[in-house]
């Protein structure tokens, strides 16, 4: 297993889910535990967030998609795995930053425009 370095500032806690160890036969869930994101099988260890629990998250999703997703559906899966929760918070923090240089970008141009541009 490799350590993988991040620097992105966040912290939120993974959500892990647990396999409902006491089941009855007639309550097994038919739902298999996938990503909601890529589909992919879902770990036990390779939690990621659960889009119906984590606000924080689920305003991730929002900021990073143009598309909806729905957090409130009960019979779509409920978990992310970890690379697409990195995924989506990665990208939500570049996209803050080239956010912030857009501004910083403007500011400069304008304060370029008030300083009178010399001929
Ligand atoms: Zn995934």
């Amino acid at each position: 297993m490799h350590t993988v370095e991040r620097t992105v500032g966040w912290t939120i806690g993974m959500d892990c889910f647990r396999k409902e160890e006491q089941q009855t036969d007639q309550e097994v869930k038919m739902k298999d535990e996938e990503c909601r994101l890529c589909l992919a099988a879902l770990d036990p260890d390779d939690c990621g967030y659960s889009i119906a629990k984590n606000a924080r998250f689920r305003k991730a999703l929002e900021q990073v998609f143009t598309f909806k997703i729905s957090f409130e559906a009960a019979d779509l899966p409920e978990y992310t795995c970890k690379q697409c929760s990195w995924n989506v918070l990665d990208f939500q923090s570049f996209s803050e930053l080239v956010k912030a240089n857009q501004e910083k970008l403007q500011e400069r141009s304008q304060r370029v425009d008030g300083h009178g541009k010399g001929i």
